[in-house]
C-alpha cells in the first residue's frame, strides 16, 4: 500500500516537473525571438537548397502568412514566374540574417544599413526613397556610397520629418501595400 501511494506520488511529481519544463521551454522561446518575430530554432529550419510557398515559409517559421507578405514588400525576393509564387530558402535565410544583423548595428544619423557591406553606410548623394511599410513604420532606401548596393533603414513614420532634414527624401506613397 505504501509503495503504491509512493508510486502515485512520484508519478504526480514527475507530471508536474514535465509541465513545469514545458511551461519554461515555451516561455524561454519568447526571449529568443528577434526583431523579425522568428526565433533562432525556426530560422535554422529553413533549408537553403529548397523553395517554399508563402504558406510553407509561414508554417516553417511559425509566423503568419501576412508576416511573410510584409517581408516580401520590404525586400524578401519572391519568384513570380509561376504559381504558386515561391521563395528560395537561400533568400529567406539571407533576409532573416540581414534583419537580425541590421538590428544589432548602431547607425549614425546619416547612415543606412548596407546589405552588402553589412555595415552602416552613407547613401550616395544623401538621396533616399521613403517607402511606408505599416501605419507606423517606413523604410528608407538608398544606394551605398561604398559599394553601390542597396542600403536601407526602418524608421518610425513620426521620424520622417526629422530624416528629411538629414537626407534628401523622396516619399513613395504609391508603393505601399
Ligand atoms: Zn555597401
Amino acid at each position: 500500500m505504501r509503495t503504491k501511494l509512493q508510486f502515485a506520488a512520484n508519478t504526480l511529481m514527475a507530471g508536474f516537473a514535465a509541465l513545469a519544463r514545458l511551461l519554461y521551454a515555451t516561455k524561454g522561446r519568447d526571449f529568443c525571438r528577434n526583431q523579425t518575430g522568428v526565433d533562432a530554432d525556426h530560422a535554422r529550419a529553413i533549408k537553403v537548397a529548397r523553395t517554399y510557398t508563402v504558406e510553407e515559409a509561414a508554417n516553417t517559421l511559425g509566423v503568419s502568412v501576412g508576416t511573410i507578405r510584409s517581408w516580401v514588400k520590404s525586400g524578401l525576393p519572391l519568384m513570380r514566374s509561376q504559381r504558386p509564387f515561391l521563395i528560395l530558402g537561400d533568400a529567406l535565410r539571407n533576409f532573416l540574417e540581414n534583419r537580425a544583423q541590421a538590428s544589432k548595428v548602431p547607425l549614425l544619423e546619416n547612415q543606412l544599413y548596407c546589405l552588402t557591406c553589412k555595415a552602416g553606410s552613407t547613401p550616395m548623394g544623401l538621396l533616399v526613397d521613403c517607402i511606408p511599410q505599416t501605419s507606423k513604420t517606413a523604410r528608407l532606401l538608398g544606394l551605398c556610397e561604398v559599394c553601390s548596393g542597396t542600403c536601407n533603414r526602418m524608421i518610425s513614420r513620426s521620424k520622417i520629418d526629422h530624416f528629411s532634414q538629414v537626407f534628401c527624401v523622396a516619399i513613395k506613397e504609391g508603393q505601399q501595400a
